[in-house]
């Protein structure tokens, strides 16, 4: 279907660096348009990747406020004045806090709605469904305006790779006061090294039925093996079992591994939502009736103390051999 003469996309990226969540947004973006135009604040090359989703137009957006840390207010006037300019029938980011607060800043600027977190679009982009209250809700919405602005659910797409061939560059220079340079990133801490619990391909989670902080040992050492991270339910936090970067759900992280082993968790709404994004989820948990066990693809009934021990000395044998 190509609905939609051409999308422009934001670009979303750190310091240079393409995130993910844009290639989620262009592989949406191919599904309305042959035609797709991608926003770059900042003098970056981030073409050959762009194009290898399927971007067929990059404009390089180049001023002193963009070459370095994110600003919303800077990117969102640049979006603006391309949309402006370039009068695209769609603009497409993905719905990450910074993809929203960018597309929430453009939108205000030209007086225009915007639709965050969307799942589905009808042909002409005028009936939307998006997600609502972490994704527990489904919303029906009608988008009326010329220009329309959505943002992509996150982790609502699989990117998949199109490749577009050589896209053609464009350089532009926004009109950008010193003003919207107002929230400026100042520094940066790495709370933890290793792999995020956002973007781990294996999460071990435990919850209040592992029982006390020292018990996660194993869920640890389940999830090094097999390269993952370890999260947490709400009742592990408040507990103060586990510090709250390490929580799942609603008031936590999202999640998208390729596998959640969730373990004595219930699997409350709240929890549900931030896992629910994960393709795969075993549930360790003694309650057949438990929402996780009734939800999840594999099951093991039985104690966790018993099953997570079990399942490392398997994988330990494994290895062995
Ligand atoms: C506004 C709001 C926001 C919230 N945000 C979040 C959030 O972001 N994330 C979140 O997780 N929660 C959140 N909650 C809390 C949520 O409602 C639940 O209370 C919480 O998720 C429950 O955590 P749990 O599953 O670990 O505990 P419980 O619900 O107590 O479940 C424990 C589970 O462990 C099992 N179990 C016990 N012992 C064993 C054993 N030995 N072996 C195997 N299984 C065992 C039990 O059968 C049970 O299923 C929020 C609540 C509110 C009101």
């Amino acid at each position: 279907m190509s609905s939609f003469t051409e999308v422009l996309v934001v670009g979303e990226h750190e310091r240079g660096t393409l995130v993910d969540a844009t290639l989620e947004a262009l592989t949406f973006a191919r599904s309305l348009s042959d035609e797709i135009a991608v926003l770059v604040c900042g003098d970056f090359d981030l073409a050959d990747r762009l194009a290898q989703f399927g971007a067929t137009t990059v404009h390089i957006a180049d001023h002193e406020l963009l070459n370095g840390d994110f600003g919303p207010e800077a990117w969102g006037e640049t979006l603006a004045q391309l949309i402006q300019t370039e009068e695209p029938e769609m603009v497409l980011a993905c719905g990450t806090s910074r993809g929203n607060e960018v597309m929430a800043q453009a939108a205000a600027r030209l007086d225009l709605p915007f639709v965050a977190n969307c799942i589905e679009l009808s042909e002409a982009g005028t009936e939307i469904t998006r997600v609502q209250w972490g994704g527990s809700l489904l919303e029906q919405t009608a988008l009326t305006a010329d220009i329309k602005m959505i943002s992509v659910s996150h982790h609502a797409v699989e990117p998949t790779e199109a490749d577009a061939g050589q896209p053609e560059q464009r350089s532009f220079k926004p009109d950008l006061a010193e003003d919207l340079a107002r929230t400026v990133v100042q520094g940066r801490e790495i709370a933890e090294a290793g792999v995020s619990l956002a973007t781990a391909a294996v999460v071990v989670g435990g919850g209040r039925g592992v029982g006390s902080p020292e018990a996660f040992a194993p869920l640890e050492e389940l999830a090094s093996l097999l390269g993952g991270r370890v999260g947490c339910s709400r009742a592990v936090t408040n507990n103060g079992w586990r510090p709250h970067s390490d929580q799942v759900g609603q008031t936590g992280t999202r999640i998208a591994p390729e596998i959640y082993i969730a373990t004595g968790i219930s699997g409350a709404i709240q929890h549900w939502v931030g896992a629910s994004a994960a393709k795969q989820i075993l549930a360790i948990n003694t309650d057949p009736d438990a929402n996780m066990v009734v939800k999840a693809d594999y099951a093991v009934i039985g104690d966790l103390h018993e099953v997570v021990p079990a399942i490392v000395d398997e994988i330990r044998s494994r290895q062995a051999d």
